[in-house]
């Protein structure tokens, strides 16, 4: 609220007398009011391009700039306030993008993230990090050794980040599919999927799994030429293929992920 702000400081350096500066303020827009007006009218703006209602949650996220659901009604979609001003364009980018996440709106989504990149608030990796639980030792698998001896061997110990068994999933039921690990770039945080933590999950595979991860540190997600985001890039790919079991550790995840998807874990 850069405006008001300023229009305070003239109020103050011309010293009005008080009642003055009063009326000068009730003037001023409200910022909870300007909000919900902002928001009144992208709702608007999307609800014309998708024909059918939409709810439009404003966020102060440092990630995850834009989530959608269907709802009963239509769509209810969360966005970061950056959302609000935002563009024709961009509004038409972001009901396609609601419609059928093709590759084009994304990149157009991309684009203006990236210019409006400003509005994001900054929060340390160690502060988004301190929100987690870190816990790198499991039953039967200690990560941080993993982590360390990869970290050595291949990256001459520069990889710079932490590593934990996520939670336990919510549900307890056999899994359809399974995120074996996942890597942060915002908290530098690997995340290795409890259910590895296994007597019969032998170590390599998962040093193959969080090598893998580590991999993601080092090359970041980009563009392809096609438009579609490109996480794991040719040079990943080749890469990965340096690591020691390869191949013995893709032949086990091929013959046990029945091991993986039905493991109860929690
Ligand atoms: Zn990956």
């Amino acid at each position: 609220m850069a405006a008001p702000r300023k229009r305070k400081n003239i109020v103050k350096k011309r010293t009005y007398t008080s009642a003055r500066l009063a009326v000068v303020r009730a003037q001023l827009p409200e910022p909870q009011r300007l909000l919900r007006v902002w928001k009144r009218v992208l709702e608007r703006r999307l609800r014309a391009r998708l024909r059918t209602d939409v709810t439009v949650e404003v966020h102060d996220n440092t990630h995850t700039m834009v989530t959608f659901e269907r709802v009963r009604r239509g769509w209810r979609i969360r966005l970061h306030h950056m959302f609000l001003a935002a563009p024709e364009e961009v509004v038409t980018a972001l009901a396609e993008f609601v419609r059928s996440a093709d590759a084009r709106s994304s990149a157009v989504l991309d684009r203006f993230i990236e210019r409006n990149k400003a509005f994001i608030r900054r929060v340390s990796p160690a502060q988004l990090r301190r929100r987690l639980r870190i816990e790198p030792v499991g039953r039967h698998h200690d990560l941080s050794v993993i982590f360390s001896a990869l970290n050595r061997r291949y990256f001459a110990g520069r990889i710079a980040a932490t590593i934990t068994f996520g939670p336990a999933p919510r549900s307890r039921r056999p899994r359809k599919s399974i995120k074996m690990g996942s890597y942060s770039a915002d908290s530098r945080v690997i995340r290795i999927h409890p259910a590895l933590d296994q007597p019969k999950v032998p170590r390599y595979f998962v040093e193959w799994i969080v090598f893998h991860e580590m991999l993601h540190h080092v090359y970041r997600a980009r563009r392809g030429e096609d438009g579609r985001r490109c996480v794991h890039p040719p040079e990943f790919m080749q890469h990965e293929r340096r690591f020691h079991d390869f191949h013995r550790a893709q032949a086990w995840e091929n013959d046990n992920l029945d091991l993986l998807l039905r493991a109860r874990v929690g």
